[in-house]
């Protein structure tokens, strides 16, 4: 699983896709609300940006989209797919060029001044959109166009991206009367409250608890361990002791290493806590309240639950009833496999005759212990074959082989930072696309990977090329020196490179149904499907060479890293699918009183949940869900998108070529990687494999029993 690599939300995509381009603009004046100019029907203009602008271009933009779509409301013709879904498609052109080089900005570079006008500009941005939504005027058309959508001879794409566009207003409320709109907008606004204030209060439980650490207490710990902690506790101006942070990224390393016991279950007590301390900081009532106006707001939309309204005509799964099934599917292997696990790790700690029954606080350590004893796999040993730029080429290698792709460096367009390097892509001599590669840590900079789409593909009223880009944290070595990473990293920069490759083989007509633009439990199959073609011999051999040598890594130790694949799987699912499981428990309790703790503690035991290990998430502290909206009734999702992508690995491996098979690869292409939002994906993965998705591939690739 990957739940740090996120597709990087994109501003763009729904922000700007509402904004008209008929109101008359001094463009003049600011450089960011002019069309993109130079080769390739126009680039980025990053060299003629200032966040001074910034505000001015958002609000006229918004203006002119609000300008375009009254046109649209008001016009006296009949609605017909043209003058209404059309004209939509073609309007906020300026606000998604305008969106994008914002987003570039607070993702990449920002600085106090551009989170100055991201604090100003989110709240008036999320009012437009509202503004648009409910627009009863432009909502009959949209609705008129809808409902003769299968009689107006509309092709199958104009009339998904019809449905799409109605399910979008319908989803936000078009349909209800004007008193019950009202009570949506509130119901809306308290949420937005409260998930501000369950925010505030993990956060000050993650920055109020803060264990320092003397020299007598770091046993067990690597070099590098102590190092963070050292850094740590000097930025709390306690210099020449340590600290744990009540952070995941602090919290883990102490826990897989320290051999103080007492000290884990202290660590890892007070981080499992977080938000549920019954103190001020407490989130209980909190969940409790958002849970109840999140059924209000479903039952006004018609939906019996909130997992119902989140759901339907908005993911693969349709209803929370098939992403449980597959939850339940994969439940009893993974909990099987943590007893195995604690079994091992048990006979480790009575050899070594520590007297200890396995707790929640020593899984990872004893974990630890089982993988030195049985995969002998220093990852150390590994890295001198991973040169970032040699693992470039090979993804590109790979992606000629898929796709027909080729790679061509670009000098003469700008780039927002010296370090960012842009591609044309070229499908023999076609151009297909530009690629822009940001691989290195910078302050302003946010963690983790993602790609991010910078224009959309389509062919609607003329062709338009698309832009993406894939942005990473590596740290950037002296001039000269190679950029080594670790075997993880090579894997992400595969999936986030998969994303693009959505991106750039897209072959649309709407702008709106390109690429990555499809549900969220369906957009991360592409790219962990192209993380499989890391650990081929056709790559490895060729771009997994020794930055001194040249000489390509040992199969041997190819050989151990495929052993050790499976490793402390059980864990990893188990404390995932918990999460999981209990976020599409909450949201299918309907108008309940429910009381957090209580709830999850039940729901738990009827579930067999094992007692050496928590969800990862616990209730109180869950951010994906309680933050905001987004992954809400969702976090099933990371699975139900793994087990299509492995499903389709295995349909890779079962042919004559294997994952270099050409017609399996014209297939991926066809029916997956060109499609888009175009088509239902249930339906395309069905055109792909012949059948639906099957779970098996999943419990093998974990090393899971299989019934
Ligand atoms: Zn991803």
């Amino acid at each position: 699983m990957r739940r740090r690599t996120f597709l990087a939300a994109s501003a763009a995509t729904t922000a700007a896709s509402l904004l008209p381009q008929a109101a008359a603009l001094a463009e003049g004046a600011n450089p960011l609300l002019a069309p993109w100019t130079g080769p390739y029907g126009g680039v980025p203009p990053f060299d003629k940006v200032r966040v001074a602008d910034f505000a001015a271009a958002a609000e006229a933009a918004m203006a002119q989209e609000l300008a375009e779509v009254d046109a649209i409301a008001a016009n006296p013709a009949p609605p017909t797919f043209e003058n209404t879904i059309g004209a939509l498609e073609q309007s906020g052109k300026t606000g998604d060029r305008v969106a994008t080089i914002y987003s570039i900005w607070s993702g990449t570079l920002s600085t106090p001044e551009v989170r100055e006008a991201d604090k100003a500009l989110r709240p008036k941005y999320a009012f437009h959109q509202d503004k648009i939504l409910q627009n009863a005027k432009l909502f009959q058309r949209v609705d008129a166009v809808y409902q003769a959508r299968e009689t107006s001879g509309l092709s199958p794409e104009a009339q998904r991206l019809t449905m799409i566009r109605w399910n979008n207003f319908v989803r936000n409320g078009a349909r209800l009367d004007a008193d019950a709109k009202k009570q949506l907008a509130a119901i809306n606004f308290q949420l937005a409250a409260y998930f501000t204030i369950f925010n505030q209060n993990l956060l000050a439980d993650e920055t109020d608890y803060v264990l320092y650490l003397k020299e007598a207490d770091l046993a067990g710990l690597p070099a590098d361990v102590r190092g963070a902690a050292a850094e740590v506790a000097k930025s709390k101006g306690r210099a020449g002791e340590w600290a744990v942070l009540n952070t995941r990224s602090s919290v883990d390393p102490f826990l897989t290493y320290s051999d103080r016991r007492d000290l884990r279950e202290q660590v890892w007590k007070t981080f499992y806590n977080r938000g549920d301390n019954g103190d001020k900081h407490d989130n209980n009532a909190v969940i409790q309240k958002i849970l109840k106006l999140r059924a209000q707001r479903a039952a006004l939309l018609g939906f019996p639950t909130h997992a119902h309204w989140r759901l339907a005509n908005n993911s693969m799964a349709g209803t929370p009833e098939a992403a449980m099934a597959l939850m339940m599917r994969v439940w009893p292997s993974a909990i099987a496999r943590v007893h195995e696990e604690v079994a091992e790790m048990q006979a480790i700690a009575d050899k070594e005759g520590a007297g200890v029954k396995i707790a929640p606080w020593d899984y990872r350590y004893y974990a630890e212990k089982v993988r030195t004893a049985r995969y002998a796999l220093d990852m150390n040993e590994v890295k001198p074959y991973l040169q970032m730029h040699k693992l470039r080429e090979g993804m590109h290698w790979a992606a000629g082989q898929l796709y027909g792709f080729s790679f061509h460096p670009v000098t003469d367009v700008p780039v927002q930072h010296p370090d960012v390097t842009v591609w044309e892509v070229r499908r023999g001599p076609e151009h297909v696309g530009l690629w822009y590669f940001d691989p290195y840590a910078r302050a302003g900079k946010r963690s983790g990977a993602w790609m991010q789409a910078y224009r959309n593909q389509q062919t609607y009223k003329g062709k338009v090329t698309t832009i993406v880009s894939n942005n990473a944290n590596f740290v950037k070595p002296a001039p000269g020196d190679p950029v080594l990473i670790s075997w993880d990293d090579a894997e992400t920069m595969f999936h986030e490179f998969g994303h693009a490759l959505h991106g750039l083989n897209s072959a649309v007509t709407y702008p709106s149904l390109a690429g990555t633009q499809v549900f969220r439990d369906y957009v991360e199959f592409p790219s962990q499907v192209n993380e499989a073609w890391l650990p081929t011999h056709e790559v490895l051999s060729r771009f997994a060479v020794h930055y001194k040598t040249g000489k390509p890594i040992p199969q041997a130790l190819v050989d151990k890293i495929a052993k050790a694949h499976t490793f402390r799987q059980g864990f990893d699912v188990t404390e995932y699918l918990a999460s999981a499981l209990i976020d599409m428990k909450l949201h299918l309790a309907g108008d309940a009183d429910i009381d957090p703790d209580a709830f999850e503690r039940d729901e738990l035991a009827k579930l067999g949940m094992p007692s050496e290990l928590p969800m990862r998430h616990r209730t109180p502290q869950f951010q994906h869900i309680f933050a905001s909206d987004s992954y809400s009734a969702g976090y099933y999702s990371y699975l139900w998108a793994e087990v299509i992508a492995l499903d389709a690995v295995e349909a890779f491996k079962q042919a004559p070529g294997g994952l270099y098979d050409k017609a399996m690869a014209r297939k991926l292409h066809d029916d997956i990687m060109s499609v888009g939002n175009t088509i239902d994906p249930a339906v395309a993965y069905r055109n792909f494999r012949g059948r639906d998705p099957d779970v098996g591939a999943y419990l093998r690739d974990k090393g899971f029993p299989v019934a």
